[in-house]
């Protein structure tokens, strides 16, 4: 396989925006542009995720407030799901309510059990303006809801409630990266 063809080899890894960053909490723009800096963005994208170790990253935690999202998330089968997503819409979220651990790169270090449907499919299309649709159940369902709440100017926290809402602002209070 060349090189050039991993996805993120040829990107740049960006700074993550953290909690308390406004542009986290803002809805993004609709991707109307499908040139060489749409497709630079997803390189860098893949990039940051791959070095932050991430499963998904949105385009708003590297500070760029359009609708945009990568992944490379394994299912609950170990399946293996990458790709991207420009302008995506949930189409569906269904099936069974699960709660399970959640993390986000905007919130370094810490995760909390969150409730999300086992079952979503997102719609869009891809950094040429090609249409794709992404199937996920289990963890990649979670991943796939959360990048689109990103995309809302939401986070896992949002969804949290009582003791578990309580327990993380405390660990975001005390964490090193908090301002
Ligand atoms: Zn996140």
């Amino acid at each position: 396989m060349r090189h050039g063809s991993i996805p993120g080899a040829r990107g740049r890894v960006r700074p993550l925006t953290l909690l308390g960053d406004t542009v986290l909490r803002e809805p993004c723009r609709e991707v109307t542009g499908f040139g060489p800096e749409l497709a630079d963005l997803v390189e860098d994208l893949f990039a940051t995720m791959y070095a932050a170790r991430g499963v998904g990253l949105a385009a708003n935690q590297v500070g760029v407030p359009l609708r945009v999202f990568v992944y490379d998330c394994p299912d609950d089968e170990d399946e293996r799901h990458l790709g991207h997503v420009v302008n995506p819409r949930l189409a569906e979220a269904d099936g069974v309510v699960l709660r399970g651990p959640e993390g986000c790169l905007s919130l370094p270090g810490l995760e909390a059990g969150t409730e999300r449907y086992d079952h979503a499919v997102v719609e869009g299309v891809t950094v040429t303006g090609e249409p794709v649709t992404v199937h996920g159940t289990g963890f990649f369902a979670r991943c796939l809801q959360h990048e689109c709440d990103h995309l809302e100017g939401r986070l896992y926290a949002d969804h949290l409630t009582g003791r578990r809402r309580r327990k993380l602002a405390r660990q975001v209070a005390r964490a090193s990266w908090h301002r």
